[in-house]
């Protein structure tokens, strides 16, 4: 009887685990994903939605690649909980589905109650994160274009490691780009609770001062601790309170609530631990977990670039496995995230990363990569090509 293998989520690591679980056992291993989206909504390039030069339309992918072109079996459902034990999944429909093999790839959890005051304000429309593309970065876009000129847009950014290390400060780049041409007497705040821009932090810098002069503040070392949904304020640790047109907050963030509430995050509630060699649970058996909920080795970011190469080494390893052959001692995880710093240019930054089995986890190799060295539209067409191949990688 062949395998029964379960990927939870269909996002860049659960889509392409599932695809290439199927093609490296020869279409012989039985997939189920378990996804409640109707269809693939990509977080990269939806900061260009939130700044109003593209459409949401054009970020998003159905799903009936993998069933139709791979076999794989798609359910439209949410998984509530895990027994590990009976190595079964339950959903939120009350169905129970059988594993042999588990892969988990839940993307985030927003730690909301990190922040006094988030959860009602977000309850209360005040404040947003739109940190999974979907409805809330349609949403935001709508607040901003909404927004008096003259008002103020402010970005929070929690301490590293949070989903997409340039994320932020790509998003600021798109909300001024749009202030810029619409409102030009707006402001973008952008309070940052680490001692610096965490990535490509010359190239943003550069491109903040040479665009975006007077309309884009950046203040690091500001942890946001309460939003009063009332005024419209955000208080820090010890800085003065701000007040803002559109605040767009964002907690601390950890593993997938699912992760989270399964007792397979690490002693503080946060990321997964796993072994790089499959990432299989360092806790638990038969429970393979990728993409952005794992605790993260040294300079590798929670990337959709990321969680699609986890998804490959895992499935090269799960397949290897119930087959009975060695599984590659020495993986390669590669890394390419391009951010568009207005609506046409872009700068990139690449690293490689090699599984290095004396230290147990993945260093980058040196000389590996880089960064641009400047913004150019050219590079705005390879950030589309990128897209346009990851999608049919994991989808197709
Ligand atoms: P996701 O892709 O979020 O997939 C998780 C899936 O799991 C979702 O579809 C969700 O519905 C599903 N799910 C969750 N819980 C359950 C459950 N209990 N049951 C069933 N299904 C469940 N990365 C890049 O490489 N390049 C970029 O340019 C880039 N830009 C970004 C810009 C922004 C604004 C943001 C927010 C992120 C960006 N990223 C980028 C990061 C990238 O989106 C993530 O690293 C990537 O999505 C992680 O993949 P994942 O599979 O872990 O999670």
């Amino acid at each position: 009887k062949s395998a029964q293998i379960v990927v939870v989520g269909a996002g860049y690591g659960g889509a392409t685990a599932a695809k290439y679980l199927r093609m490296m056992s020869n279409n012989t291993a039985q997939v189920t994903v378990i996804e409640p989206n109707p269809q693939f909504i990509s977080c990269p390039l939806s900061n260009l939605v939130v700044g109003g030069s593209r459409q949401i339309n054009e970020l998003s992918v159905a799903y009936g690649g993998l069933e139709k072109n791979h076999g794989v079996k798609m359910v439209k459902d949410s998984v509530a909980s895990i027994d590990q034990q009976k190595k079964t999944v339950q959903l939120a429909s009350g169905q129970t589905i059988k594993y042999d093999k588990l892969v988990l790839s839940p993307g985030i959890g927003l730690m909301m109650d990190k922040i006094e005051g988030l959860d009602a304000a977000n309850k209360a429309g005040v404040t947003l994160q739109a940190w999974k593309a979907g409805p809330e970065t349609v949403a935001l876009h709508k607040q901003i274009a909404e927004m008096r000129d003259g008002g103020v847009y402010a970005l929070s950014i929690p301490l590293a490691p949070y989903r997409c290390p340039p994320g932020p400060y790509e998003r600021v780049c798109q909300v001024a780009n749009y202030l810029k041409k619409n409102k030009p007497k707006s402001k973008v705040l952008v309070f940052d609770a680490n001692q610096d821009v965490t990535s490509k932090g010359k190239l943003f810098k550069e491109a903040w001062a040479k665009l975006y002069p007077g309309i884009i503040q950046y203040t690091p070392e500001h942890n946001v601790t309460a939003i009063d949904a009332k005024t419209r304020t955000i208080k820090f640790e010890v800085q003065e309170d701000v007040k803002a047109d559109v605040l767009n907050i964002l907690p601390p963030m950890s593993a997938g609530d699912l992760i989270v509430k399964s007792g397979l995050a690490d002693a503080n509630g946060r990321w997964s631990n796993v072994n790089f060699l499959n990432f299989e649970s360092a806790t638990a058996k038969d429970i393979h977990i990728i993409g952005d909920s794992i605790q993260i080795a040294p300079a590798m970011p929670k990337s959709g670039h990321m969680a699609n190469q986890h998804a490959k080494v895992t499935a090269a390893a799960i397949i290897a496995e119930l087959s009975g052959l060695p599984i590659n001692p020495q993986p390669v995880l590669t890394n390419t995230c391009y951010s568009f710093v207005n609506d046409t240019d872009v700068v990139h930054v690449a690293s490689v990363h090699q599984y290095v089995a004396a230290e147990k986890t993945f260093k980058t190799v040196p000389g590996s990569g880089g960064l641009s060295p400047e913004p150019t539209a050219l590079e705005g067409t390879y950030a589309w090509g990128w897209a346009k191949n990851i999608w049919a990688d994991s989808l197709a």
